[in-house]
């Protein structure tokens, strides 16, 4: 984005901030005490700007997506067997962490191809996982095809919240070994550096945004969980400390929004048809090929060209290797209209709440119970309008 452009929004937020703060005034946040106590003779610094409301209303609801993560209580499958005659490189079953994985998930996957350099290889799968062991396939030095059923934005991944959340629905608790831990944590880490390389570009395929813890128990209690979930491990509280700007807790003088606890945190999010875009023109550029094939058997694998395959068929895993290991966990979100202004997310909890300020729409997820082993991937309008009316709840007197 040139200069010049990135002014011209500013001053059209600056516009729009300011008209908010006419009107909503609960949306004009105060300073804080340590934001004023300027030392004397020095003007303090101004306040962070207010923040401008979401317009939550149904029928600004433009899309409704249900997708099924493709949860595994041992953590993703990165393992190679052979198979009709071809080497076979597994890369599945990533969970509710695909997107934040993707990159150190290739590299290991990729890291286990044996063969020749300059040799072909087949990638089967289009979405986060299968577009990032390509690419890393090709910055190997390998000729990369791609077969897969179907391409963005009508796989799996394109219905995901994108977000950084490397540990989200990963494994179980018995699932995350010392070993397991490492090699997530390699993982994890190769990803974060890769998406610091991937800010600043035109469409903003990858950026930083503030977003709101909101809670009406204090936050270091948690409502006990009634959705049907194992609990999972906390790998990236425990592990990755460094890596995440801290969150900090808010006095009352500090949010506007009408609930007793908050803390605001800051958040890596994915916006994930420009960061799709990118990342199949970029395969494309490089030579990169992608036919549409869908597989019902390994064996057909035997038909390939190539003599090294990388699975990375997603939930498609399931059916096509037969493994029951992979449990489906049903997810449905909801875009509203872009609000370019709107630039934080929300998580509201005990209210399955949250809010992905994305470029292409403010989406809202609503987590529902019995998602758990739920593979019906029918959309439920009714569960988005209400979720849109708990977040509406939280500008009241915004019209
Ligand atoms: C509601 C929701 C929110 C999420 N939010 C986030 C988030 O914020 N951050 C994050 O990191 N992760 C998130 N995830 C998880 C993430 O979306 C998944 O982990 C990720 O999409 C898995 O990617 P994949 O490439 O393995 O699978 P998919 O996207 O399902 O891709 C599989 C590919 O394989 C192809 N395929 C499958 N079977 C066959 C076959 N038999 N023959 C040929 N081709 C086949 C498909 O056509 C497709 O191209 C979320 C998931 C959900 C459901």
């Amino acid at each position: 984005m040139s200069p010049d452009h990135r002014r011209r929004r500013f001053v059209g937020n600056a516009a729009l901030l300011s008209a908010a703060a006419l009107t909503t005034p609960r949306f004009v946040r105060a300073a804080g005490p340590d934001e004023t106590a300027a030392p004397s003779g020095t003007a303090p610094f101004a306040a962070r700007a207010a923040l401008v409301p979401i317009d939550a209303r149904a029928d600004r609801i433009v899309e409704i997506n249900v997708c099924t993560r493709p949860f595994r209580a041992a953590g993703p499958r990165i393992e190679i067997e052979r198979i009709a005659g071809r080497t076979v490189v597994h890369n599945y079953g990533h969970g509710g962490a695909g997107w934040s994985l993707s990159w150190g998930s290739a590299a290991i996957a990729i890291g286990l191809v044996r063969a020749a350099p300059g040799a072909r290889i087949a990638v089967i799968g289009c979405g986060a996982i299968g577009l990032t062991s390509a690419l890393t396939a090709q910055r190997a030095g390998y000729r990369v095809r791609i077969y897969t059923r179907e391409r963005p934005p009508n796989v799996r991944s394109s219905g995901a919240s994108g977000v950084w959340s490397p540990d989200s629905r990963i494994c179980t608790l018995d699932g995350a070994t010392p070993a397991f831990a490492l090699r997530w944590e390699a993982m994890a880490r190769r990803s974060f550096h890769i998406y610091q390389n991937l800010l600043g570009l035109p469409g903003d395929p990858v950026e930083w945004r503030d977003g709101y813890v909101l809670s009406d128990l204090p936050l270091d209690r948690s409502a006990p969980r009634e959705d049907g979930e194992p609990p999972y491990p906390s790998l990236q509280a425990d592990r990755l400390r460094d890596l995440d700007p801290r969150s900090q807790t808010l006095s009352a003088a500090e949010h506007p929004f009408p609930v007793p606890y908050v803390r605001r945190y800051t958040q890596m999010v994915f916006n994930l048809s420009a960061y799709t875009r990118l990342l199949v023109d970029d395969f494309l550029r490089a030579g990169g090929e992608i036919v549409t094939r869908g597989f019902d058997h390994p064996r057909e694998f035997r038909s390939l060209p190539e003599t090294t395959v990388v699975n990375a068929t997603g939930y498609g895993a399931r059916a096509l290797f037969d493994d029951e290991s992979i449990v489906p966990v049903r997810g449905q979100t909801a875009r509203l209209v872009p609000q370019p202004a709107v630039t934080y997310g929300i998580s509201y909890r005990g209210h399955d709440l949250s809010v992905v300020p994305r470029r292409d729409g403010i989406l809202v997820q609503a987590q529902a119970e019995g998602d758990f082993g739920n593979a019906d991937t029918t959309p439920d309008r009714r569960a988005s309008e209400d979720a849109v009316a708990r977040l509406a709840a939280l500008f009241p007197g915004v019209r």
